[in-house]
């Protein structure tokens, strides 16, 4: 997703310095900005301090597959909480207004269906998913306090599964590895019975709303969420992916993991009124461009 925002920000015209410690990210996916005269790169990781003169600042850091997240848990955490401290003291210091990539992970396996903002959630504490839950939620109450306290310009953003080109195929989550599989023609890993559901988002949709956030009114400061509203099941997004790639893949049933989500879609009605927002790219026109891309690098 950072390297889809940096292409639209320096094709803006704006001064980018894109931040990564490479721990999921691919150098690849910015080596044509490289050549730009307002793009910078600096590898980094912000757990730990970072001095720079800003005006904005997108926080994006953290491993979002739950397989990437799970891998170093304690490091996760520390990505979000120690991350947000270290982004927002920059912000208070430049006097930046500050987005953050918050998740619907916030709202954990939810009990209200689709979800507003301002449902609180239900979020195991001590689980595998924890690191990334509440770690996610930490950093959005870090975001506030700042906000309270120290008046910091804050916006939060809520992004619910997102994907597009650029994924790694190693990545772990739904939508890249249903796609390798199909194209490899190894079958689907579907977890669970397949009935649990999510919202994809396709990233380009999910950039043009991170963007129009920051542009938003001084006193908005979300949480918004950000994500797709059409629902499907893993069974119907196999079956999709399977007809688009034309794939001889069956389907292979693996143990559902701890605390995953039965259910996920984002209520954007605020994101409609406050933003004049809303997602453009339906899920098979996305799956299409996704596909393009892992056939041509795979
Ligand atoms: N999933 C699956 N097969 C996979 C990877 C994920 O069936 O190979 C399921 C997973 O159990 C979850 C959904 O797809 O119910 C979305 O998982 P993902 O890791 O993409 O994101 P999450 O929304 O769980 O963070």
């Amino acid at each position: 997703m950072g390297s889809h925002l940096c292409d639209r920000l320096v094709s803006a015209g704006n001064d980018v310095v894109c931040v990564d410690n490479f721990y999921t990210g691919d150098k690849r996916n910015i080596t044509h900005l490289l050549t730009e005269s307002n793009f910078e790169l600096i590898r980094h990781d912000v757990t730990f301090p970072l001095y720079l003169e800003v005006d904005q600042i997108y926080n994006l850091a953290c491993p979002a597959s739950p397989v990437h997240y799970q891998y170093d848990p304690v490091q996760t955490t520390k990505t979000s909480v120690h991350g947000a401290i270290n982004m927002l003291g920059l912000a208070k210091r430049t006097g930046a207004t500050i987005l953050q990539a918050s998740t619907s992970e916030v709202y954990g396996d939810p009990e209200v269906h689709p979800q507003p903002e301002h449902y609180w959630g239900k979020v195991n504490p001590v689980g595998v998913r924890s690191c990334y839950d509440e770690g996610k939620r930490c950093a959005e109450t870090l975001f506030f306090d700042y906000w309270r306290q120290h008046r910091v310009e804050i916006k939060v953003a809520r992004i619910f599964n997102t994907y597009g080109p650029r994924m790694h195929p190693d990545d772990g989550r739904v939508v890249s590895n249903f796609i390798v599989q199909a194209l490899q023609a190894e079958p689907l890993t579907v977890f669970g019975d397949g009935s649990q559901t999510r919202s994809f988002c396709y990233v380009d949709d999910l950039v043009e709303g991170l963007i129009r956030l920051m542009g938003s009114r001084t006193d908005f400061t979300g949480p918004v969420n950000l994500g797709n509203p059409g629902e499907f099941s893993m069974l119907e997004l196999a079956t999709e992916v399977i007809e688009q790639t034309g794939s001889r893949s069956a389907t292979e049933f693996k143990p559902l993991p701890q605390d995953d989500p039965q259910q996920r879609r984002p209520d954007i009605d605020l994101a409609k009124n406050e933003l004049g927002w809303e997602p453009a790219i339906p899920l098979t026109d996305g799956l299409t461009r996704t596909i393009d891309y892992f056939r041509r690098i795979l």
